[in-house]
């Protein structure tokens, strides 16, 4: 298997409320001294990939320069590309550069297709023009759409969900992750006075959030995230299985060659250096903590097979027996959480490690 290829974009039009990424304004000049400093790192590493995520911030800002990133970049034929873009940032023009610069899928920002609940969020678009993107995207022939749709809102109700999940469904969603709202430290939400669902609430509002998107044909493979058959994100799955993957820009990670790293959060400083800083962080990614930690936020869990390389099958089959049923499913092959496990998966896996 090739590298995966992460580009982190970190500009924002404006600073959503509870986002707490590293993002700063963006500026035409800046973003076109990041492009260039994208690209040379791209050759200075000359690694060769099989799927590509643009992330950020709002990587879409940066459309009329992705062509020559992904130029720079030896990419196998059949590769998964991924940009992530704000709904209201994608016109009929955009979609069709996206899709001529070797983009075959976009992650959608939408959070919501209920007003109300978009203008609470701070965000930028509307209803509509969350249809309108998925148009264009679909006429520029990129088929394969995520949207990313938030929950545990204050007040939100099943209905609400209900409303979002059929929606997305209905204009040909192929892949959606369900975020829970979070209030952030140093966010503009953590000096609100802000009343989120409480736990068991917020529990109810997810395991039906994935009821519903299994209803639709949206099989669940990761603790947030939903896809029909053969869409899973292909480019995620190499985090969460532990495959390697080599982080560019400001603020972005990577496991690479065996090693776990950092890009300091400084855009002047990455825009300014031939090559990026990065800094090694203590993780240690090849030990049995990290894997399972990874492994068990997918629906696959970990397998016997998996566990042995470890020396650890014994302790995972006698700590996964000693909690309870519902929360956690042994099987032939391996260990995996069941739904029910999910919302409370931190405790779970905790107990399963350690
Ligand atoms: S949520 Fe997305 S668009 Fe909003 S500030 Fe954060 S990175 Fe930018």
């Amino acid at each position: 298997m090739r590298t995966g290829l992460y580009i982190h974009i970190p500009f924002c039009l404006s600073k959503c409320p509870y986002c707490d990424f590293y993002s700063v304004r963006y500026s035409r000049t800046r973003a076109e001294g990041y492009a260039a400093a994208v690209i040379r790192n791209i050759r200075h590493y000359g690694e060769k990939y099989d799927t590509v995520y643009f992330g950020g911030g709002t990587p879409i800002l940066l459309y009329e320069h992705i062509g020559d990133i992904l130029r720079a970049a030896d990419i196998a034929e059949n590769s998964e590309t991924t940009v992530e873009a704000n709904p209201c940032a994608v016109t009929p023009e955009i979609a069709a550069r996206l899709a001529e610069a070797g983009v075959n899928r976009v992650s959608l920002g939408v959070q919501s297709m209920n007003a109300g609940e978009l203008s609470f969020l701070g965000r930028r678009h509307t209803p509509a023009q969350v249809r309108a993107a998925f148009a264009s995207l679909k006429a520029a022939g990129i088929e394969n759409i995520s949207a990313d749709m938030m929950i545990g809102l204050p007040g939100q109700s099943e209905t609400d969900i209900s409303g979002t999940a059929l929606t997305l469904a209905e204009l040909g969603a192929r892949h959606i992750s369900a975020y829970i709202l979070k209030i952030e430290e140093n966010t503009p939400f953590a000096r609100q006075d802000i009343a989120l669902p409480d736990d068991d609430r917020t529990a109810d509002l997810y395991l039906y959030t994935a009821r519903e998107l299994e209803r639709l044909g949206f099989a669940q493979y990761e603790i947030s995230n939903f896809a029909l058959t053969g869409y899973e994100c292909r480019h995620n799955l190499k985090y969460w299985r532990c495959g390697e993957y080599l982080g560019i820009g400001a603020a972005a990670h990577s496991y690479y060659k065996g090693k776990r790293f950092r890009v300091p959060p400084d855009i002047g400083a990455f825009t300014a250096a031939g090559a990026q800083d990065t800094v090694v962080t203590d993780e240690d990614p090849g030990g049995w903590e990290e894997f399972a930690m990874l492994k068990l936020r997918l629906t696959e869990g970990i397998t016997f097979d998996e566990a042995a390389r470890f020396g650890k099958t014994e302790e995972l089959r006698k700590n996964a027996a000693g909690l309870p049923r519902n929360l956690v499913s042994i099987t032939e092959r391996g260990v995996n959480l069941t739904l029910e496990g999910f919302p409370v998966s931190n405790a779970v896996i905790g107990r399963i490690i350690y």
